[in-house]
């Protein structure tokens, strides 16, 4: 799960990890009101406008801007709010935003001494460890720095029977070029990094930039935190960060239903039992020439309810041109798959996209029975590849 950047940021605080202070604001009233709360708190003259959405890049897209006095604040946070801001991250429609952060300058003014780095906690799925990734190249696409100036990029691998070291913060703090104190301070700061990481049960963090004040501080300026959905149960306070305005909506409807949902790009929807059988019908798809609009997993309980509810998710994203039901019979019965699709047809109305039914498996020619017997305009198939071949052949119609 995402959170936002003011929240994943108080995470980070809470557990001692230097950040670039903020208050978050809902108006352009607001935003002045925290802007002098903050003043009182930092000291700080000038402040930076941050819109607060679930994607990366929000300074190339305009979302992140200085302002300089009060009135600047409200003038930038009043144009912020609103806006469907658009970032490489967004897609081109973006995203609307609801909420900036209105955080202290942290760029000491006048001063040019201040240094940005990456960093990023994750799990190394090869050796089962975390990593702590970060480069000296703070502040950019740190996909460009991998691509152009990979040397640049380092990594410390965390024996997680030990946890993480000194000499390994040390040698993060040695790699980044420190010295004196800001050696001394990144120490702490990876070290409570790490902390909050391993405790908060993250699957991801990304600061980008950490930055080196003039004055040898280091600080979180950005904060990109994923939480491990699995793990959300020990975490209610956390759990309760989800913004589901963040989220695609036919996905959380989705999961109200249980169904494992994803949206994806393509025109032919999908609906299958099993994760795994969901893959191979994705790449079958491909295989036939199509792109799959979708991943669905209705799973054990394919019954006639939730295949109607699975329907009408899919039939929602208007780029679906065929929907491929493709079921294994395994603990559920074919037959009442079939009934199911013939009923959810009948309640949904006319669907307007040809459906391409494989059922196979315990009572697959009972059910072959019900779906030629309904007279609906319903392809079957046995074999997985004729069922390919017949969404090559509706979708080239
Ligand atoms: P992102 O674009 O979504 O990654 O958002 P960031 O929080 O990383 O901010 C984008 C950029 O805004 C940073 O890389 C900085 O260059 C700039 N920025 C952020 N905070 C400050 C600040 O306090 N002062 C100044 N002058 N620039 C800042
Ligand atoms: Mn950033």
């Amino acid at each position: 799960m995402n959170i936002h950047e003011y929240q994943g940021k108080s995470i980070l605080k809470s557990f001692g990890v230097a950040i670039q202070e903020g208050i978050v604001a809902e108006t352009p009233e607001a935003a002045v009101e925290a802007a002098k709360d903050l003043q009182k708190q930092t000291g700080t003259g000038w402040w930076v406008v941050k819109a607060q959405i679930h994607a990366g890049g929000r300074g190339k897209g305009g979302g992140v801007k200085l302002a300089k006095s009060l009135d600047e604040v409200k003038e930038i946070a009043g144009k912020i709010i609103g806006m469907q801001l658009v970032t490489p991250q967004t897609g081109p429609q973006g995203k609307l935003v609801s909420k900036v952060l209105i955080a202290q300058d942290v760029y000491y003014p006048g001063e040019s001494k201040t240094t940005e780095f990456y960093m990023s906690v994750l799990l190394n799925r090869q050796t089962g460890r975390n990593i702590i990734m970060y480069s000296t190249e703070g502040g950019m696409d740190i996909e460009e720095v991998a691509a152009k100036t990979p040397h640049l990029i380092f990594k410390e691998e965390v024996d997680p029977a030990v946890g993480l070291q000194g000499f390994q913060t040390r040698r993060i703090a040695f790699n980044l070029g420190l010295s004196g104190n800001a050696f001394k301070e990144m120490n702490k700061f990876v070290a409570s990094l790490y902390k909050a990481y391993d405790s908060i049960d993250a699957s991801m963090f990304e600061i980008n930039p950490v930055l080196k004040t003039s004055d040898n501080k280091i600080i979180a300026v950005d904060a990109k935190v994923n939480l491990d959905e699995n793990a959300l149960y020990r975490h209610p306070d956390y759990a309760a960060m989800r913004d589901i305005t963040e989220e695609d909506p036919t996905e959380v409807e989705a999961g109200e239903h249980n169904l494992n949902y994803v949206k994806l790009d393509g025109n032919v929807g999908c609906m299958v039992n099993g994760a795994g059988l969901a893959m191979a019908t994705m790449d079958i798809i491909k295989l036939a020439g199509g792109f799959p609009a979708n991943f669905l997993d209705v799973g054990g309980t394919a019954n006639a309810a939730r295949v109607e509810q699975a329907f009408r998710i899919i039939l929602k994203d208007p780029n679906v041109k065929a929907i491929l039901v493709n079921i294994f019979g395994g603990i559920v019965r074919c037959d009442r798959v079939a009934q199911g699709i013939v009923d959810a047809y009948r309640n949904i109305g006319e669907i307007p996209v040809p459906i391409i039914v494989r059922l196979q498996g315990t009572n697959a020619i009972e059910a072959r029975k019900i779906i030629d017997d309904s007279g609906l305009k319903v392809y079957p198939a046995t074999l997985l590849k004729e069922a390919a071949d017949l969404v090559n052949q509706v979708l080239n119609k």
